[in-house]
């Protein structure tokens, strides 16, 4: 039976539920592959949570596939994930470890559970799983991930810096996706961003990165980075597009979010034709709206471009009067006052629209509820993926 096995496998996939202390069963696979193989620990941050969880995540769903009996999605993502561990160090022989630890750490959790039919769906689950992954990493061709020097750090905001970068090789990406990295300043801790710009064939690149409240890695990036610095990046992932036989489209930028909405507004500049964009670019202070200069020189030469500023606040707090004067001349719409879900639907569903939004979690699930309730088709409707 093993993999078609849908009863056995529900019972294995019950094990990791993150809803019922699947990240618990996760974690004891982590503390077992470490004792078993103590070169791992090392690939890793010291802080697992985040690890935990994300590892808890991906089983509870792959397992959910297997169980529906869907192998397709499951092997995309797999193939995925070990081609993106390559970046960590991972090698073949970690895999080993990981496929006798994963094994052992499910037969102890299921105990009296643990029989035959249980036992051959468990092996071939995770054969399965490992094999793909292993498999994948083993097959790329690609560097596992790409260095470059930090050439400028402008501090844009108090809180927003741009990071512009000279990679040591040039890196493909479509305008719109993410890439994982790493800064000199928190060494393992990879974290998303959204590279500013399309990608360029000399690898110059720039990120827009916003510290945010307690946040180890982004307050390193904006308080921290210098010239010289050396940062990794690994390949990129996301799906964020602008179809041009889709109609029009509405984009929403909360801060940072700016980042790949702005590399994909590059990217349709370099057509004559294109289907017209609305961008809202929001902030909490009009002086956090870091980057309106650069979205009124598009706007201003790329007719199918509108640019809506929006602030929470109307004024300036007085401590941004040293700040840069990031006003633009006049020439795009009138700076709207309020939070972004609640301004951009008091334009209209924007149904007959292609929608991406980007920014904080909190302002992209606000923002999609918002345009659901008021029409808005949910499937026309793009983000990058959410924290649980
Ligand atoms: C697909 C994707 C693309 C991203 N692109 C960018 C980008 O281009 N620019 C950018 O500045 N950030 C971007 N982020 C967010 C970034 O990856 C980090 O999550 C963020 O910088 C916080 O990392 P940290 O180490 O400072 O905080 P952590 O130490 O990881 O977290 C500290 C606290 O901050 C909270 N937190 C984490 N992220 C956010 C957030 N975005 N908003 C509010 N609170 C948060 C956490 O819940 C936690 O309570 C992106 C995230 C994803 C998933």
């Amino acid at each position: 039976m093993g993999l078609d096995d849908r009863e056995a496998l529900s019972t294995v996939r019950a094990a990791v539920d993150p809803k019922r202390g699947g990240s618990d069963v996760v974690g004891r696979f982590y503390a077992r592959w470490f004792a078993t193989d103590p070169s791992v620990r090392d690939l890793f941050p010291p802080d697992l949570a985040a690890q935990r969880n994300s590892f808890c995540q991906a089983l509870f769903w792959v397992l959910g596939e297997f169980v529906d009996q869907r192998a397709e999605e499951p092997v995309a993502f797999l193939a995925q994930l070990g081609r993106d561990h390559r970046k960590y160090g991972v090698t073949q022989q970690h895999y080993a470890t990981l496929h006798d630890a994963l094994l052992a750490t499910l037969h102890e959790h299921l105990g009296d559970r643990w029989d035959a039919r249980i036992a051959e769906a468990t092996t071939h689950a995770v054969d399965l799983i490992v094999g793909v992954m292993r498999g994948a990493a083993d097959r790329e061709q690609t560097p596992p991930y790409v260095d470059g020097t930090v050439v400028e750090h402008l501090r844009v905001t108090r809180d927003v810096s741009v990071v512009r970068l000279q990679l040591d090789q040039p890196l493909a990406y479509h305008a719109g996706q993410y890439v994982a990295v790493q800064v000199p300043q928190w060494p393992r801790r990879w974290r998303h961003l959204s590279p500013s710009m399309p990608a360029d064939t000399s690898g110059a690149i720039e990120f827009h990165v916003r510290s945010v409240s307690g946040g180890m890695v982004s307050t390193a990036i904006v308080n921290q980075t210098t010239p010289g610095d050396r940062w990794r990046l690994s390949n990129p992932h996301g799906g964020m597009h602008v179809s041009r036989s889709d109609g029009d489209v509405l984009m929403v930028a909360g801060s940072t979010g700016l980042a790949p909405l702005r590399a994909l507004v590059m990217n349709l500049c370099r057509e004559a034709e294109n289907p017209r964009v609305h961008l809202f670019f929001g902030g909490r202070y009009p002086c956090d709206l870091y980057d309106l200069r650069t979205l009124w020189e598009i706007a201003a030469t790329n007719p199918w471009l509108s640019v809506t500023p929006v602030s929470e606040y109307s004024t300036d707090p007085p401590w941004a009067a040293d700040y840069p004067d990031v006003r633009p001349p006049r020439g795009l719409h009138v700076r709207q006052t309020g939070l972004l879900p609640d301004v951009v639907t008091s334009y209209g569903n924007w149904g007959d629209r292609q929608i991406l939004l980007c920014g904080g979690p909190k302002m992209v699930a606000a923002t999609k509820a918002a345009l659901i309730t008021k029409g808005a088709p949910p499937e026309r409707i793009q983000h990058d993926p959410l924290p649980y």
